[in-house]
């Protein structure tokens, strides 16, 4: 099935879903408490201070929920990706839906959004869907945005100069606003497809329609020329001011630090609907949710790319600790000398953001920050193994980078052990084991 509800029903059933049943505040208290839990359980808050509904946090916080909700497992990840990618599959667009449950005025100040961090501009829906469609109707186009409250009925939306900016721009050539849908609380398949660098044409609901078998349902807004979740939690209809801008800002970015204000458009909600007894999905910036959702895309971009240059990559990792996007660890099956270079490069060469690549060896798990710095300290010469380059394109959002040209040094790490010495001189010693001993470390772990 296609609803939020229903990968929670069956996240429920596997253990996964933890639920509060004590009332916080969604400023700073619910924030505090997903923060903590970071990479854990799907957090169910029964009670909200100040607000009639529920709200739901972390329910794409690890690979394992993620690789459900695609029905694949961590091995044929990126593969599940890639065929999505390329064979999107148009959802049929229906006249009913459960988020037409309730149509009413806007009150944006009646949905439980949080404020997450310190210094955050406000609160922040931070996990909608945005969709958009081109003025020749050819177009549609669906991102996550981080969308800021100003009022009862207004946003600032953060626009990178992506597809959607790309839509606007085509609005405002035409002298209009651009007309949006924002759906809240959907399945995770959604927000994979929404996070997916692809190429602007490609419809990113067709992606997910395709990830869920056909079974994805869109429903036309009332009062805007957009395309909604069907079974959508809430759906906001929207005019994107291709005129009026705020201030936007600030708030936490998937690095952990704040990023800086700027001047972003104006959203004007016209319509709100929404099931009955709602649930607000949240998501933390820069929580393993965001990184996830921001990296596992392309992981499976750079696991392609180094695919191409090396016989066999075992695993691509787009660290935590690297904020998800920052730092990729890749291991190999090395077959020559030199390998570990390439593949250094290629990484480079599928992820413009990268900054570090560390590439180790088949038997390295990346997984593990300990079995990484290990490879490090017993396979890596930094004179012969280590290769830098200045003022290329990096990530904006790296505050050590210079943030208004992107420009940054890049550094990759070949930990690969080197071909031309003994390969026993590299491997890690092991205890053996024989049955009872096995047996009773079977047991401690239980
Ligand atoms: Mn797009």
């Amino acid at each position: 099935m296609t609803h939020l509800r229903n990968f929670l029903k069956e996240m429920k059933e596997k253990g996964e879903i933890l639920t509060i049943k004590e009332k916080f505040s969604p400023k700073f208290q619910i924030p505090a408490i997903i923060q903590k839990l970071d990479g854990g359980p799907i957090l169910l808050f029964k009670k909200v201070r100040g607000h009639k509904n529920r709200i739901v946090a972390n329910v794409c916080g690890t690979r394992k929920r993620i690789c459900h909700a695609l029905k694949t497992n961590n091995e044929n990840l990126y593969s599940t990706i890639f065929e999505a990618w390329e064979k999107p599959l148009q959802p049929k667009i229906v006249e009913d839906g459960p988020v037409k449950e309730v149509i009413e005025k806007p009150n944006l100040l009646k949905i439980p959004v949080l404020t997450h961090f310190e210094k955050d501009g406000g609160a922040y829906i931070t996990s909608a869907i945005v969709s958009a469609k081109s003025p020749d109707d050819k177009i549609e186009n669906v991102s996550i945005h981080r969308l800021q409250i100003l009022d009862e009925n207004h946003l600032a939306i953060r626009l990178v100069p992506r597809h959607l900016f790309k839509l606007w721009n085509l609005a405002k050539q035409e002298d209009r606003d651009l007309d949006i849908a924002i759906s809240i609380g959907v399945h995770p398949t959604i927000h994979l497809a929404a996070s997916s660098p692809l190429p602007f044409g490609i419809n990113e609901f067709a992606v997910a329609n395709a990830l869920l078998e056909n079974k994805l349902r869109l429903i036309q807004c009332h009062y805007v020329n957009a395309n909604a979740v069907a079974d959508a939690e809430i759906v906001l209809e929207g005019k994107m001011s291709t005129r009026k801008q705020t201030l936007e800002g600030s708030l936490v970015d998937i690095t952990g630090t704040y990023d800086i204000q700027r001047q972003q458009p104006i959203i004007k909600i016209i319509n709100t609907m929404h099931r009955e007894n709602y649930i607000y999905q949240a998501l933390l910036p820069s929580g393993s949710e965001h990184k996830l959702l921001m990296g596992l895309p392309r992981e499976a971009l750079i696991w392609r790319s180094v695919s191409n240059v090396v016989p066999t990559v075992k695993a691509v990792n787009l660290s935590t600790g690297g904020c998800g996007w920052l730092h990729a660890i890749i291991s190999i099956e090395k077959q020559t000398q030199g390998d570990g270079k390439n593949a250094i490069l290629a990484a480079f060469s599928a992820h413009p953001s990268l900054k570090h690549v560390i590439v180790v060896d088949s038997d390295i798990n990346i997984y593990n920050p300990n079995e990484v710095e290990w490879a490090i300290a017993t396979r890596f010469q930094a004179d012969k193994d280590l290769i830098v380059v200045s003022n290329v394109r990096g990530s904006t959002l790296d505050p050590s980078a210079d943030q208004e040209s992107g420009t940054t040094t890049k550094m990759g790490i070949d930990a690969t052990r080197p071909l031309a010495k003994p390969k026993e001189k590299f491997i890690k010693a092991q205890i053996p084991l024989d049955p009872e001993t096995e047996n009773f470390l079977q047991q401690l772990k239980t």
